[in-house]
């Protein structure tokens, strides 16, 4: 599970967002996007005069979380909040929460633990009056996928909340504050029968060089693991001339790279009559004057064809990089998964890829312990790992989850097994990524930089394929900008260099 806290910085024009908690041992990969922390601009911020009262916004999760943050902080901003850095501090406490696995939900209870009010003289619990609000009147909401699998619960078991909303009603957001802000003391926003998807102002940002831009909300693939339609509701896509107009204003803005996003991303169909598919839309992107990098996430196997690798091969501006979550390497499983596609038709997508006329890189999440596993299902996943050569892999025990096909199979495996399998898969795939990585040493990379250490002279940033890359230059400004990089050290997980001038 990923944390990630939305900080103000102090002079109202920047926030940062911290990675704070990287758990490893949980058995995920160490996921580069986060890994840093980052001033961002709050750019398109309207001139909105102070409301006086301020937010804190923490977030937990995916970076479709971190956007949906990024936009939920743009309608507080737009209405005269302020934010804030710790949630001491805030008139308003929200946390956008994630349930894609069992310890991620549970973590935004431990959350709202620590916000409890302490009893009132009386010797009764907060919130025992039936109102939802935390007796020193700070407001706390909790948003995202947590707030749509428990919904009303949540006040059950934290009073003190005063808003619940899913991702799939952020469109009500506003209407939700203003009932808040009129003195209502319980709002909720749940509903997932919406065509809507969440258009709003986007004020803040956590990469000044890197723009998350959402193209598809949802997912209608019910795989029979996982949460997301039930926590994010159906499929919806954005037009493409509103996806078109906000590439335009963020090139404007100058970022030059942007991540088009989508629980199936590659799953898009414009609704407007230009009838854009994927494809389609990706090119327009990357034809958008002054935008440099597109990436997209997360692919779904079955909408990847090879209109979209042709589309890499012939555009620049498209990464080298696809993720592409294959979960098992069994058909057996996938076909238990309700994945549609089997391990054969999975690994030509991945013979595509490597058919390509660049070296694309291709990561993936991969799920074991999944029901029924066997040593022998769990063996291919294994052997797929040979064959496709990922570049980087997030891979997760598998976490029974609520309102999931599932989540009460009778075949469950053993806590302990799933533990002993997921760090065999982790440690094969550790070595495939040192060789691939140790493959790279000698080349010389483009690095669009987006930190500098402490060390002054040492930065970092991404290659098109994704890799960090830390790398030392006498230059004294190089934020922003592409750097060439000579690779002289390969790890796991980066790449270290020195700039070539
Ligand atoms: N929508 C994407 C897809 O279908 O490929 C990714 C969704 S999810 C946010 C990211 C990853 O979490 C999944 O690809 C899967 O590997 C993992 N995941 C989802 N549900 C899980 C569960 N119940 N237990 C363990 N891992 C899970």
């Amino acid at each position: 599970m990923l944390e990630l806290k939305l900080q103000f910085m102090g002079n109202g024009i920047d926030v940062r967002i911290d990675a704070l908690s990287l758990p490893l041992g949980s058995g995920q990969d160490r996921d580069p996007n986060f890994a840093t922390a980052r001033p961002v601009r709050l750019t398109e911020m309207p001139a909105a005069p102070s409301n006086g009262r301020t937010f804190y916004i923490e977030t937990f999760g995916c970076q479709m979380n971190v956007h949906d943050s990024e936009k939920v902080a743009g309608v507080l901003l737009a209405r005269g909040y302020r934010l804030v850095e710790r949630p001491e501090e805030a008139d308003l406490v929200f946390y956008n929460t994630c349930s894609i696995r069992e310890k991620a939900a549970q973590k935004v209870f431990s959350r709202l633990g620590q916000l409890k009010p302490a009893p009132n003289r009386h010797g009764s619990e907060p919130g025992s009056s039936g109102a939802g609000t935390a007796q020193d009147g700070r407001v706390i909401g909790v948003l995202g996928c947590v707030a749509q699998q428990e919904g009303e619960e949540i006040f059950g078991r934290a009073p003190w909340v005063s808003l619940v909303c899913g991702s799939a009603s952020y469109s009500r957001l506003p209407q939700l504050l203003e009932e808040l802000e009129g003195g209502n003391r319980r709002v909720m926003g749940l509903s997932l029968d919406t065509e809507e998807t969440f258009e709003t102002e986007v004020t803040s940002r956590d990469n000044p060089y890197r723009a998350y831009l959402t193209i598809i909300e949802g997912c209608d693939k019910h795989c029979s693991f996982c949460v997301v339609p039930h926590t994010r509701g159906p499929e919806r896509s954005r037009s493409s001339a509103a996806v078109l107009a906000e590439a335009r204003r963020l090139a404007e803005m100058s970022y030059s790279e942007v991540q088009l996003l989508g629980q199936t991303v590659n799953s898009y169909r414009d609704p407007s009559p230009h009838g854009m598919n994927f494809t389609r839309l990706l090119v327009a992107v990357a034809q958008v004057p002054g935008i440099r990098r597109v990436r997209f996430t997360t692919s779904h196997p079955r909408d990847f064809h090879q209109e979209i690798v042709n589309a890499i091969d012939a555009c620049p501006q498209l990464c080298d990089h696809v993720h592409l979550p294959v979960q098992s390497g069994s058909t057996r499983v996938l076909q238990a998964m309700q994945r549609t596609y089997t391990r054969e038709e999975y690994l030509e997508k991945i013979a595509m890829l490597r058919r390509a006329r660049r070296p694309i890189s291709i990561t993936t999440d991969i799920i074991v312990g999944f029901p029924g596993e066997t040593e022998a299902d769990f063996e291919e996943t294994l052997s797929l790992l040979d064959i496709a050569q990922y570049d980087g892999a997030f891979s997760f025990k598998y976490s029974p989850r609520p309102n999931t096909p599932a989540e009460d199979w009778p075949d469950q495996i053993p806590e302990e097994e799933k533990g002993r399998r997921l760090a065999i898969l982790q440690e094969k795939q550790r070595q495939i990524q040192i060789a691939r990585n140790e493959a790279l040493v000698g080349q010389t990379c483009e690095v669009l930089v987006d930190t500098r250490s402490a060390r002054g002279n040492q930065w970092a940033g991404r290659t098109t394929s994704n890799r960090v890359v830390n790398f030392t230059s006498p230059r004294e400004s190089l934020l922003g900008e592409y750097a060439q990089v000579r690779i002289t050290r390969a790890g796991p997980n980066s790449l270290v260099g020195g700039e070539v001038i």
